[in-house]
């Protein structure tokens, strides 16, 4: 069967399931072995080699979803993203990457890259001339995050992928804010699509794991360098990433539209400063996410105006979590000053344009109009309470 003619929802639900042909059952058996006959070298199983069969059934999802020929599931994102730069570079070599990164990423580039001998920059914007700028004759990997964590700015793929064939540079992203389901970079030229599948991959809060698709040929590179490093995923993970994937498409798309209507709904409430989605109007990137996504994502972040609380709005949310992760079926919140770009510094934060006050939202599949309700009493307790501290 041809995967690239299947739609989305098909390919979540059954590319590369392992076919139970001795008992018929409906769902992939669950190949636990890491311990498998010797047949010949090259066919050799081991979990560490990420072949074994349910290993080897996810990547083909994974392929299928990204439309490319081949992929590799990883115990972690950070495993995946550390094995793909480090499968592409080597020292003496310098990399250009987007200014607003992950911030396991930008700690991954900052802390360790030197030690390796492999030189990097940051670009100081997102257009393609931010890029270009900052290429030297030893680079060797352009590295983007469309939309980013967590002002959801959006890099366009095509400039991305055009600028790393004119230079003969490898292009990758971390395409895990938007999903498969939202974007599919391959398609605008990019070599490599890394996804940290703990988020909507997994969708549900309760597993840690990664993927990498590309060619075959990339994929062979990057896999060379994986079984060394070590960082495949066990299979009993691999099997409940399996049977959660078997959703993404229906829950990334309902997140899509609660993150729509909680989006427009921020925007035009009086205690909201600024409300950062790309499937707002008036966000920098709208047109951009437009032509290269196919929803703008469950992920948006917001300020409060000056003068209310925001960990005091946080604590008032009664069905919003607080969660350090995202992309749950559950909506959550965060706040990144305080966590994950806590490492970045107070400076640092402010010239990428992370305020202490930014609130991260990770809209989860609940009905919207809750969602709304939960805002809206939490924005009344805070608007209460602010008057009293002001006072006392
Ligand atoms: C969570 C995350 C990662 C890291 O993934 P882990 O599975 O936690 O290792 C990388 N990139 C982005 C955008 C993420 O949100």
């Amino acid at each position: 069967m041809r995967h690239n003619k299947l739609g989305l929802n098909t390919i979540c639900t059954h590319v590369g399931e392992v076919r139970d042909e001795r008992y018929k059952g409906a769902v992939s058996p669950l190949y636990m072995s890491s311990s498998y006959a010797f047949e010949d070298v090259d066919a050799k199983r081991y979990p560490r080699y990420f072949n074994t069969p349910n290993q080897e059934g996810l990547g083909k999802k994974i392929a299928a979803l990204e439309h490319t020929e081949a992929g590799l599931i990883f115990g972690s994102g950070m495993a995946a993203i550390t094995t793909s730069l480090m499968a592409f570079l080597r020292a003496g070599d310098h990399i250009v990457l987007q200014q607003i990164l992950y911030g396991g990423t930008y700690n991954l580039i900052v802390e360790e890259f030197e030690k390796f001998g492999i030189e990097y920059s940051f670009t100081e914007g997102w257009r393609p001339e931010d890029f270009e700028e900052k290429i030297r004759p030893n680079t060797k990997v352009l590295y983007i995050e469309t939309p980013s964590n967590p002002l959801l700015t959006i890099t366009d793929l095509e400039a991305i992928g055009k600028l790393g064939k004119k230079h003969g540079l490898i292009s990758m992203i971390d395409n895990t804010f938007a999903s498969p389901v939202n974007q599919n970079p391959i398609d605008f030229g990019i070599d490599i699509v890394i996804h940290s599948a703990t988020k909507y991959m997994g969708g549900h809060s309760d597993i840690l794991a990664g993927a990498v698709a590309s060619n075959k040929e990339n994929i062979a590179q990057i896999f060379a360098l994986a079984k060394n490093f070590g960082g495949s995923l066990s299979d009993y993970t691999v099997w409940l990433l399996e049977r959660s994937m078997k959703t993404m498409g229906i829950r990334v798309r309902t997140q899509n539209h609660n993150a729509q209507k909680m989006a427009e709904f921020l925007s035009a409430n009086e205690d909201i400063a600024k409300v950062y989605y790309p499937g707002l109007p008036d966000h920098p990137g709208h047109e951009i996410a437009k032509s290269q996504m196919k929803g703008f994502g469950g992920m948006l972040s917001f300020e409060l105006n000056e003068g209310l609380d925001a960990s005091r709005f946080q604590k008032a949310l009664q069905l919003i979590k607080p969660s350090m992760s995202l992309a749950g079926v559950e909506s959550t919140v965060l706040s990144p000053a305080l966590t994950s770009h806590a490492l970045l510094g107070a400076e640092e934060r402010e010239r990428q344009g992370i305020r202490d006050g930014l609130i991260r939202f990770s809209v989860g599949i609940e009905e919207a109009d809750d969602l709304i309700a939960d805002i809206e009493q939490a924005l009344h307790k805070v608007r209460n309470g602010a008057v009293v501290s002001t006072k006392s």
